[in-house]
């Protein structure tokens, strides 16, 4: 332990990790963080913050971070330290040998769910503007995708429809797929002092999460569903409300469409509880019992998390949900809505941005033409109206032979993305990958240049999070590596032939805001000024929207859309009789990239799998033995945990160590709509490893 001495300045910045956003000052002696603070006056933490968020600052200074560009020729030769010109000058040099000898489409980008706003935007203009196609891609594809499908379709806009604050007007809470106490800790503090206050809680989860049963708090319903079955499920809920005159018909009447033919589908026979109870495993009384109390509910609020999204049928989920709300007029205010907890702190960021390669920033679709021309006259660019690759397209074209050469911003895709081996023999296939991250991840294995990024201490800019609220994030010192991740962008742009002439974030916000009309009231200054604001920023709503929906739909009228359950192609089998389902522990993030070089490592240094006492005895399975772990795409090796919060048949685990590499078994089965892995549902077989095996 090294004693730092007392602070003699403070910086507020936003913490890097969840889609909660909180607010921390920093407390600093010279260039050393001393402590970090959570910020009382934070728009989304008000004063708290979780053991993730307090000693994240630990992974900016480890020394694994890399500081200097590195390059290399064949993945097999050994990295060579060079200069920012030199590795800037090989990166620009070869993408243009690539698209020269390959063609246009043979190149793309993936932005970062963990940069910022202005980061993402530079990327995704690089791509369209630079590299003259729309292959850009974010990390949110394999978590929030569906989201953003399912809210436009139904509301209009690809965005949760609440602040944080309003649970605290919520009378019942529907919490589906999600575990905000190890997720979103700071949220589920609030949601917790709510349900102490009296509201109701009901969770839909295969897994007894802590919110089912924890200290002063008791879920008045947990629905333990199979893995697989959410729509079979909420369209059960929506029966009741139809078949029991429990819908809120004036709402519907006045703000929404497609009632008459939606509300014939969810009557039929086979949506009514009674008929998917063999389906679900949840017995029809308690579904109905618990599809009343939220009918019924004065304010009734969804909360949904990648237990809902990263499915075979994420998307249709989403819009069931949305259904639910709309036909029982739980929209538009207080205490109500439809809200995904996102995972990572940008992940709305880096959608709002134009990461997807139909939507430019403002998710508006790279065919419409009046949009379109909008960016090419401040670009100085044509852009392509054909939607480029998705991260599966192009995985699939490299090993076809036809996508080339990848830039990766600050995801580990190597271990984060579904069937490692797949993945990996994309990234092997290609001529160039570019990545620019703090440490050599997983990824970094496949890479000829790997571009130092820097740590959220180091950016200026801003996050948005799962509230649309946007916050700036303030470096508290300079870039360790000499450049800024936007700087990087723009010097390669520069090196292709279209310079990207910004000397300021803040002036890459000014542009956001010039082209993306839910922007148009946002700025450095204005954030300085009020602390943070959550789009639609507008002429309108000149301090933000906190509410959604509160007077029309952003389409206009909200639209019911009937929601058909399709049961997943992945089964279990003889072989495979278990079906795996994966999350987060409280104390690691994601790959683990961050928490696994802070203190919080040493709460959990290794993945799990919770195996219910049944399956385990079957097994011969006892605590901590060590356990093969397959599906039919690979297997692994982990440590077993016996649990009775995991029905019998389904097993759980967790994503942070390469070392176990869980997606090493997960497939390549997606969203039918936006191609979300689906992580949730995986076939697996669990075997004692004895000696040797
Ligand atoms: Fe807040 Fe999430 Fe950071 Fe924890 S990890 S401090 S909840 S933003």
């Amino acid at each position: 332990v090294v004693d730092l001495g007392m602070p003699n300045r403070t910086v507020l910045t936003t913490c890097a990790y969840c889609g909660v956003g909180c607010s921390f000052k920093a407390e600093m002696r010279g260039n050393e963080v001393v402590r970090m603070v959570p910020a009382k006056d934070g728009g989304a933490n008000e004063g708290h913050s979780c053991v993730k968020g307090r000693f994240a600052f630990g992974y900016a200074s480890h020394p694994d971070r890399v500081l200097n560009p590195l390059v290399r020729e064949r993945i097999t030769d050994e990295w060579r330290e060079v200069s920012w010109e030199e590795a800037l000058d090989f990166t620009a040099r070869r993408l243009r040998e690539i698209q020269d000898e390959h063609g246009v489409g043979s190149i793309g980008a993936i932005t970062s769910s963990r940069c910022t706003n202005e980061e993402v935007y530079v990327v995704q203009k690089m791509v369209r503007s630079v590299f003259g196609n729309n292959n850009v891609d974010t990390c949110a594809r394999v978590c929030h995708s569906p989201t953003g499908y399912g809210l436009k379709q139904t509301f209009g806009t690809s965005a949760g429809t609440q602040d944080f604050r309003s649970v605290a007007a919520a009378d019942v809470i529907l919490l589906i797929g999600a575990n905000p106490t190890d997720g979103h800790p700071v949220f589920a503090s609030r949601m917790k002092r709510r349900l102490r206050e009296g509201a109701k809680l009901i969770v839909l989860d295969p897994r007894r999460i802590d919110l089912v049963r924890s200290p002063h708090v008791e879920a008045a319903h947990h629905l333990p569903l199979a893995p697989g079955t959410n729509v079979a499920m909420i369209n059960a809920f929506a029966h009741v409300v139809v078949t029991e005159g429990l819908a809120d018909e004036a709402f519907v009447a006045e703000r929404c469409e497609g009632w008459s033919e939606w509300a014939e589908f969810i009557a039929r026979p086979e949506n009514a509880p009674e008929a998917v109870e063999e389906i679900t495993g949840v017995p029809a009384d308690q579904v109905r019992e618990a599809a009343r109390l939220y009918a019924t509910a004065p304010n009734g609020a969804i909360y949904y998390g990648l237990g809902v999204t990263e499915h075979s049928q994420g998307s249709t989920m989403v819009m069931g949900m949305a259904n639910l709300a709309m036909a029982t007029g739980n929209i538009g205010r207080d205490g109500v809505g439809v809200n995904p907890l996102r995972g990572q702190n940008n992940v709305q960021g880096s959608c709002d941005m134009g990461s997807f390669p139909h939507e430019l920033p403002g998710y508006r679709h790279v065919s419409d033409d009046a949009v379109r021309s909008v960016f090419e006259s401040v670009w100085g660019a044509t852009i392509s109206p054909e939607p480029g690759l998705r991260i599966p397209n192009m995985f699939d074209s490299a090993i076809d032979g036809s996508f080339r050469a990848l830039f990766v911003q600050g995801e580990d895709i190597a271990q984060s993305d579904p069937n490692t081996a797949h993945v990996h023999a994309a990234l092997s296939a290609m001529d160039l990958v570019v990545v620019q991250d703090l440490f050599r991840n997983e990824t970094a294995s496949f890479a000829h240049v790997l571009l130092p990024g820097t740590s959220f201490l180091e950016k200026d800019g801003t996050f948005t999070n799962a509230e649309r609220r946007i916050n700036r994030v303030r470096p508290v010192m300079p870039p360790r590596t000499g450049m800024h991740e936007w700087e990087i962008v723009a010097a390669i742009a520069e090196r292709m032939g279209r310079p990207m002439s910004y000397t300021h974030p803040r002036e890459i916000m000014a542009e956001i805001a010039s082209t993306t009309p839910t922007f148009a009231g946002v700025s450095f200054e204005k954030l300085d000024e009020v602390g943070s604001v959550q789009w639609p920023c507008t002429d309108a709503a000149p301090t933000g929207t906190p509410i959604m929906h509160e007077d029309g739909f952003v389409r206009g009228k909200g639209r019911f859309v009937p929601t058909t359950y399709v049961p997943t192609s992945e089964r279990s089998t003889r072989r495979f009789p278990l079906v795996l389902t994966t999350g987060r522990i409280l104390s690691q993030y994601n790959v683990g990239a961050q928490t696994r070089r802070t203190g919080n490592v040493a709460w959990h240094p290794e993945d799990l799998l919770e195996i219910h006492p049944h399956d385990a005895e079957e097994r011969g399975i006892g605590e901590g033995d060590e356990v093969r772990l397959s599906s039919r795409v690979g297997d692994t090796t982990l440590r077993a945990t016996i649990s009775d919060r995991m029905p019998v048949g389904v097993v759980y685990t967790t994503f942070h160590h390469p070392t176990t590499g869980a997606n090493v078994v997960t497939t390549e089965n997606s969203d039918w709509a936006t191609n979300c892995p689906e992580y949730k549902v995986t076939a697996v077989q669990v075997q004692l490893r004895t000696g040797g095996d």
